[in-house]
């Protein structure tokens, strides 16, 4: 018996759950509620996010299940402070190289494509279609004539402001914030001198069609990599984006590993007397299945290649 739920319900799994349900459930979670689909679910975000840093791990897993909530906050997790950020979690699960990568590279961009059984029993070519900023080529990313780009007066070109606050007495706090005057960038352009094609921005959105092949045998979670085609920004090497196939619940077949299986009810006059039935398979063949008379009910199995 578990002392609580709650981390299993934010997940929608049972605390019987499997690391492969675990993992599945952040997933789809994980992909709905990011930040970049749903701005406005942070909160959510960051919940499933914490309940999947404590199941995933079995040793915060085996005091959450003891002692609840509780126990992790008052110090089962190391350093004190916590959980991680989810985005931190998020890069670890779908393979973004973490913080010291992002700083040097762009985003990496996660899409969920959702595919059928046949399409991962034959292998498929499937098209996905994506909004992605490229650097202006009118500008060459500068955002304006060259020359035209000057340090930003307010801050300095350090894009940041500081302010001095008097507490008290000899007591003074400094404030940090992002400068107002060029948002953070450092830098100013004359209304005049701004590139027209960028408004000054110095990447435009295009849209972009990328081609995913789906192998044969491919299984569900399962991540194509496109590196280099997440957005562009001046002086930084572009993310990838990363595919997450999702597959499709069947109406006959459900797959286990290599297998598929599926089941068939059947009269008990033939499991009695025996029966043959026609079924189709993925790949559109039609096989005959053949039960011998004796009550004996044959499992039958069709494998991934
Ligand atoms: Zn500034
Ligand atoms: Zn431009």
């Amino acid at each position: 018996m578990v002392k609580e739920t709650k981390y299993y319900d934010t997940l929608g799994v049972k605390p019987s759950a499997s690391t492969e349900e675990l993992k599945k459930a952040y997933r789809k979670l994980a992909l709905k509620y990011h930040p970049d689909k749903n701005p406005n679910e942070g909160e959510k975000f960051k919940q499933i996010s914490q309940a999947y840093e404590v199941l995933s791990d079995p040793k915060k897993r085996e005091l959450y299940d003891q002692g609840g909530e509780q126990a992790i906050k008052e110090g089962g997790m190391s350093g004190g402070s916590g959980f991680s950020s989810p985005m931190d979690i998020f890069d670890m699960f779908f393979g973004g190289g973490g913080r010291a990568q992002r700083e040097r590279k762009g985003k990496n961009v996660v899409h969920q494509l959702t595919v059928s059984l046949e399409e991962m029993y034959n292998g498929a070519t499937r098209k996905l279609a994506l909004q992605k900023n490229v650097v202006c080529n009118k500008c060459d990313g500068r955002g304006g004539k060259e020359g035209a780009v000057k340090p930003c007066g307010v801050c300095r070109g350090t894009g940041m402001q500081v302010r001095i606050q008097q507490l008290g007495p000899g007591m003074v706090q400094q404030i940090q914030s992002v400068c107002h005057e060029c948002q953070g960038s450092g830098e100013q352009i004359d209304p005049r001198d701004r590139c027209r094609q960028c408004q000054g921005r110095k990447v435009v959105r295009e849209k972009k069609i990328l081609e995913v092949h789906i192998d044969k045998g491919m299984k569900d979670g399962q991540k194509i990599q496109f590196a280099g085609e997440g957005d562009q920004e001046p002086g930084l090497e572009p993310g990838d984006v990363i595919t997450v196939l999702e597959q499709k619940e069947h109406p006959v077949f459900h797959r286990q590993g290599q297998d598929l299986i599926m089941e068939m009810e059947i009269e008990l006059v033939e499991a009695l007397c025996g029966f043959q039935r026609l079924i189709s398979t993925l790949d559109d063949r039609v096989i005959v299945i053949t039960s011998h008379p004796g009550g004996r009910i044959d499992r039958v199995r069709s494998r991934f290649n």
